[in-house]
């Protein structure tokens, strides 16, 4: 449930991508560079520390304020809301399974945008299958040597902290996560590769060659690195992507409709087709139910009640229900989308990009599915953390039940009966 705050931090985030971010759009996709200027200039607002609480420097407004932040950013630039997205994401560990120290050392630095933080979970062998994993860390007197390499780690190149999962032991309890700062010997990025989208945002490869960190690097209990990796990517990782795809979706269907309205075919707008309104009507449709999903996850989290199936869904759902209006939207600008530098194809491009992180979609449906099957297979890692997830002060909505963000539209704006 938004309040009065978290609109006026909607229009401040809006104001800001459209006055800051649009302008390095065209650059970004043109270089297909890392933006670093990007990322300091979104660090600089204060938002990576959204949800860090304000005895850390933080603004301790929650998770759908982080959704307003992510959203609007992505709307005019999907990278720019990655940066955000994966930087929070990286707070999440040190937030959730920091020591009161970690706490006092990283967190007012992230909250005043000095330094980024990262997670680096995935390898090249491994994938979603976390427990693969081939990278280590090996115990030397009063501290540890990290060994290995990890792959597409959200904002990679211009992260100043790593958060690092690596096995220190067999099985599912071998593996500890670490905080690595970048410039520690050892830590070496690989050459940035421009992927299909998200030009601007790193998601590179990092390698750790013999880095040695001292005992206290270590986040949460040795061993338990398999809960840091999963609840960082269910409570923060899911709504952060569905974010990301929220803004995607509402920049799909406002450049959907403004070439519906201009380009010209049969002396009249191309808007003036039924098969045209009905495609649009639809992407409609959806981006109202993705918007009521995100919200709804968000706002249970900030009021501290399970919802990590809210989580897995809105993530699970946003991105479907996107790609399922790209396809259309990629049908109605038809040739026009196929050059590379028209807006419709970067916007297919990127919304491809939310389609892994956080897992997949398949991965998100198993998790559904299990959850159903197999009650208490997992743990509801909302309910265990609700004290340090909720809202804060003036961002605590009222005691009520979460209200959808948009009304929720459940058919086509065609006239076909509902
Ligand atoms: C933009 C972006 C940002 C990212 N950011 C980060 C980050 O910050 N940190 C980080 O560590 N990683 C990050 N990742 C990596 C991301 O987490 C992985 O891409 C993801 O876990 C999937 O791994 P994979 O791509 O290797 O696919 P794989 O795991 O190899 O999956 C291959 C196929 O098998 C299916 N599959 C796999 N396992 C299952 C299962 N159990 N049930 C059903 N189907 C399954 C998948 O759906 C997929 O179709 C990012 C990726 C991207 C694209």
């Amino acid at each position: 449930m938004t309040t009065e705050l978290h609109e006026q931090l909607r229009r401040a985030v809006r104001d800001f991508a459209t006055q800051e971010v649009a302008p390095r759009v065209a650059a970004m996709e043109r270089d297909q560079a890392v933006d670093r200027g990007l990322a300091s200039l979104i660090a600089n607002q204060g938002w990576i520390g959204v949800t860090i609480d304000p005895r850390w420097g933080g603004m301790g407004a929650g998770h759908e304020a982080k959704t307003i932040i992510v959203e609007e950013l992505s709307r005019v630039s999907a990278a720019a809301g990655a940066v955000a997205q994966a930087s929070q994401l990286g707070v999440a560990k040190i937030a959730l399974f920091g020591s009161e120290e970690q706490q006092r050392i990283w967190l007012p630095t992230i909250a005043d945008g000095s330094v980024l933080p990262t997670i680096a979970v995935t390898e090249t062998g491994s994938g979603g299958h976390v427990l693969g994993m081939r990278s280590t860390a090996r115990r030397s007197g009063g501290s540890y040597v990290l060994n290995g390499k990890k792959c597409f780690v959200g904002n990679s190149h211009v992260g100043g902290l790593h958060g690092v999962v690596v096995r220190t032991g067999p099985g599912s309890r071998g593996l500890t996560a670490f905080l690595v700062e970048a410039d520690r010997p050892g830590v070496a990025l690989e050459p940035h590769e421009p992927r299909l989208g998200l030009h601007g945002f790193s998601f590179g490869s990092i390698r750790f060659d013999n880095v040695k960190v001292p005992a206290s690097a270590v986040v949460g209990e040795v061993g338990g690195g398999l809960a840091v990796a999963y609840s960082s990517s269910i409570l923060y990782g899911r709504v952060n992507l569905a974010a990301v795809a929220l803004g995607l979706h509402r920049a799909v269907v406002e450049r959907v409709v403004s070439e519906a309205q201009n380009r010209v075919r049969y002396s009249r707008p191309l808007g003036d087709l039924p098969v045209v309104q009905h495609k649009i009507g639809k992407m409609q449709a959806r981006l109202a139910a993705a918007s009521a999903l995100v919200y709804q996850a968000a706002s249970m989290l900030d009021r501290g009640q399970p919802c990590d199936s809210a989580l897995i869904a809105s993530k699970h759902e946003g991105v479907a229900l996107l790609l399922d209006s790209v396809r259309q939207g990629m049908e109605i600008h038809a040739a026009d989308a196929l050059y590379s530098g028209s807006a419709m194809a970067r916007l297919m491009r990127d919304s491809w990009c939310v389609e892994p992180p956080a897992g997949t979609g398949d991965v998100q449906a198993h998790r559904l599915a299990e959850g159903l099957l197999h009650p208490g297979r997992y743990p509801d890692w909302s309910e265990r953390f609700a004290g340090k997830l909720a809202a804060r002060g003036a961002w605590a909505a009222p005691a009520s039940t979460p209200a959808p963000a948009e009304p929720l539209v459940l058919a086509a704006a065609d006239g076909a009966p509902r």
